[in-house]
Protein backbone atom coordinates (compact mmCIF):
# COMPACT_ATOMS: atom_id res chain seq x y z
CA UNK A 1 0.00 0.00 0.00
CA UNK A 2 1.00 3.42 -0.86
CA UNK A 3 -0.01 6.66 -0.35
CA UNK A 4 -0.68 9.85 -2.08
CA UNK A 5 -1.51 13.74 -1.49
CA UNK A 6 -4.43 15.69 -3.50
CA UNK A 7 -5.90 18.30 -3.03
CA UNK A 8 -4.63 18.54 0.85
CA UNK A 9 -5.72 15.28 1.27
CA UNK A 10 -3.90 11.88 1.94
CA UNK A 11 -5.20 8.83 -0.65
CA UNK A 12 -4.33 5.27 -0.85
CA UNK A 13 -2.58 4.23 -4.07
CA UNK A 14 -4.47 2.21 -5.67
CA UNK A 15 -7.20 4.41 -4.80
CA UNK A 16 -10.01 1.90 -3.64
CA UNK A 17 -13.36 2.17 -4.90
CA UNK A 18 -15.02 4.09 -2.02
CA UNK A 19 -12.62 7.11 -3.45
CA UNK A 20 -13.43 8.80 -6.57
CA UNK A 21 -9.97 10.65 -6.78
CA UNK A 22 -8.14 10.16 -9.76
CA UNK A 23 -4.23 9.20 -9.72
CA UNK A 24 -2.27 11.91 -11.76
CA UNK A 25 0.72 11.13 -10.76
CA UNK A 26 1.83 12.63 -7.63
CA UNK A 27 4.35 11.96 -5.55
CA UNK A 28 3.91 8.24 -3.65
CA UNK A 29 4.87 7.39 -0.33
CA UNK A 30 5.03 4.58 1.92
CA UNK A 31 3.46 5.61 4.80
CA UNK A 32 0.70 8.47 5.23
CA UNK A 33 2.77 11.68 4.84
CA UNK A 34 2.15 14.00 8.61
CA UNK A 35 0.18 17.17 8.46
CA UNK A 36 -2.01 16.38 6.01
CA UNK A 37 -6.04 15.23 6.32
CA UNK A 38 -6.93 11.89 5.51
CA UNK A 39 -9.40 11.52 3.26
CA UNK A 40 -12.96 9.77 4.49
CA UNK A 41 -12.94 7.48 1.42
CA UNK A 42 -9.89 6.24 1.99
CA UNK A 43 -9.36 5.74 5.41
CA UNK A 44 -12.81 4.40 6.63
CA UNK A 45 -13.10 3.30 10.09
CA UNK A 46 -14.16 -0.86 10.86
CA UNK A 47 -12.28 -3.99 9.75
CA UNK A 48 -10.02 -4.45 7.49
ZN1 LIG B 1 -9.42 9.13 -1.09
Amino acid sequence: MKYFVKNDKVHKYPVPSTCNVKYTNENLHDTPPKGYEKCDHCFQSGNG
